[in-house]
């Protein structure tokens, strides 16, 4: 009897669904992926839908109770549970929000409109990653995603291998392509503490890193700061670099020094 390919389904939360449109665009790969899996749900390029599978690959932050209910019901269906993206990793730019008070934010995006903080769409308006909710089994970082790690994630938990994702930060790669160092133009750059993995693609066009696929597992946050200090960046420009993508780890850090 032929052998059943291992079920995906994909399913979104908060984003802007660019993670997904990269799967959709994987172009010639995705014969290779569907050699693989069948896919059962994937909203973005198909109308059928399956509630029967066995890998869910999650887009998206969480920011309402209903969201969360509908994480848990997925996580009970998956046997395996894919955060794809940085919205679902750490919460991306839409966890900025957690910054202000619920209804500071409402009432500055929605016009003022105080009716608005009794409606229940809004309750709870709090983002978090998915590993906040349910456990996660994998992790694909970056916004976007790139692609080719996507599968290369993917093809490890079908053989039960370790993550492809690298845990060292970007400057590794940095310094490989002998790119001059952009704080020594004066720019300043995550690369020392953000994830590696996209190849140090900013940097290495002339922008500075916004970590935007997190951080690596153990950061050294202190000695960062104190780089950043030394060539005069001042602590408001270093809060606006960590808060863009990595506003995550400055909650943690804060839960943390509380807890100590
Ligand atoms: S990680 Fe970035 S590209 Fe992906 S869904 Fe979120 S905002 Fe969009
Ligand atoms: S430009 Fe950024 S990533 Fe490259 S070496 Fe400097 S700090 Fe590191
Ligand atoms: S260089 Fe930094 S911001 Fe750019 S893709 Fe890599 S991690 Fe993201």
């Amino acid at each position: 009897m032929k052998k059943q390919k291992p079920r995906v389904a994909f399913f979104d939360f908060a984003s802007c669904e660019g993670c997904q449109l990269q799967i959709a665009n994987l172009e010639e790969a995705v014969i290779d992926v569907t050699k693989l899996v069948d896919i059962v749900s994937f909203r973005e390029v198909m109308k059928e839908h399956s509630d029967d599978y066995d890998i869910a690959v999650v887009e998206g932050s969480i920011m309402r109770p209903m969201d969360e209910e509908r994480l848990k019901k997925i996580r009970e269906n998956a046997k395996i549970l894919v955060a794809l993206g940085a919205c679902a990793c750490t919460g991306c730019v839409q966890r900025m929000v957690n910054q202000w008070p619920v209804e500071e934010s409402i009432t500055t995006v929605y016009n003022k409109d105080e009716a608005l903080k009794d409606n229940p769409y809004f309750a709870n308006f709090e983002t978090k990653a998915l590993d906040e909710v349910v456990p996660v089994d994998a992790y694909v970082p970056g916004c976007p995603i790139d692609r080719d790690e996507f599968c290369k994630v993917l093809v490890a938990l079908l053989l039960g291998k370790k993550s492809p994702v690298p845990d060292y930060p970007v400057c590794v790669e940095c310094k490989k392509k002998e790119n001059v160092c952009l704080f020594e133009l004066g720019k300043v750059c995550m690369g020392p503490v953000a994830r590696a993995g996209c190849g140090a693609i900013c940097p290495t066009h002339g922008a500075e890193c916004e970590a935007c696929r997190g951080y690596v597992t153990h950061p050294e946050e202190d000695a960062q700061t104190d780089v950043l200090t030394k060539y005069g960046i001042s602590a408001e420009q270093i809060m606006q670099r960590k808060s863009m993508f990595t506003y995550r780890y400055i909650e943690e850090k804060a839960k943390q020094e509380v807890e100590e």
